[in-house]
């Protein structure tokens, strides 16, 4: 954990306590280093499957920041009594930091999303900060990583770029896997997984409106826009969540009482 900032324990993560305001100026900070930090926004599905898949929960213990990217989190926290700030999101993190990145002439490099979205995001961060240097975009095929020749030359054009830091957008888990197992032969300063990010920013996808981000309502925002590909996640596979809530609640509750 190379993170500097406080951080509460929850759900077995070590989640930072900051805004975004003060995640983005941290995260800006060291992105020069070249050490391959990783950078992890959990929401209540990477949760779910951190608990049913122990590798997983290995690659999440290897981050050098965790936020929380969903709601359902912070309220969580709040609710045990150590609060976190806010969301983190991926989707926020990545503006901020290409506004950081073109003031302190940082370069960016962006893995995943579709070829026909990503680029449109790409030109989109550049026009809201003419400054920026994106050393790279990539957008290779799904799988991509369990084929040796196509991974390689993925990892060999980002070593190549070099860049300070390195957007992973290719979904959970993939996405934390990728960025854990290669973090060291990139030469990239920080390495941050930002799932459907770059849909959003494209305008292709549209996000959910503030007062529903603030209520939590973005995963039902997303349903009905996708169901197809999300009613499963969210309407199946997430529900564990509540099983994992009340036993993480449990576990809180007790160590309290036996610290008092
Ligand atoms: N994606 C990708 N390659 C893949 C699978 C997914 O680039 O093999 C991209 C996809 O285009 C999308 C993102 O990964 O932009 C995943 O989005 P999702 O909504 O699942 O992520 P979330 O934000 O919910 O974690």
């Amino acid at each position: 954990m190379e993170g500097t900032m406080e951080v509460i324990e929850l759900f077995g993560l070590a989640f930072s306590q900051v805004p975004l305001s003060e995640a983005i100026e941290a995260l800006g900070k060291r992105a020069g280093e070249k050490k391959g930090l990783l950078v992890f926004t959990p929401n209540v599905d990477h949760l779910v499957l951190i608990e049913t898949d122990s590798s997983y929960r290995n690659v999440y213990q290897e981050a050098d920041w965790v936020f929380a990217d969903g709601m359902p989190i912070v309220w969580f926290s709040r609710l045990v009594g150590r609060p976190l700030p806010e969301r983190v999101t991926g989707a926020d993190l990545v503006p901020g930091l290409c506004r950081i990145a073109a003031e302190k002439g940082l370069r960016v490099f962006i893995l995943g999303g579709a070829p026909d979205v990503t680029p449109l995001a790409a030109e989109r961060l550049f026009k809201m900060n003419p400054r920026l240097e994106i050393a790279g975009i990539a957008t290779p095929p799904q799988g991509f990583e369990n084929d040796d020749a196509i991974n390689l030359s993925i990892i060999d054009v980002i070593k190549r770029a070099s860049p300070d830091i390195l957007f992973v957008a290719l979904g959970a888990p993939r996405q934390e896997i990728w960025a854990c197992q290669n973090r060291d032969r990139l030469n990239a300063g920080i390495i941050l997984g930002v799932g459907g990010a770059f849909d959003f920013i494209s305008g292709r996808t549209k996000r959910a409106p503030a007062w529903m981000q603030k209520l939590g309502l973005e995963w039902l925002w997303r349903l009905v826009r996708e169901p197809k590909r999300l009613w499963k996640r969210y309407l199946v596979r997430d529900m564990r969540f509540i099983g994992i809530a009340y036993r993480e609640w449990r576990k809180q509750r007790s160590g309290r009482l036996g610290t008092t």
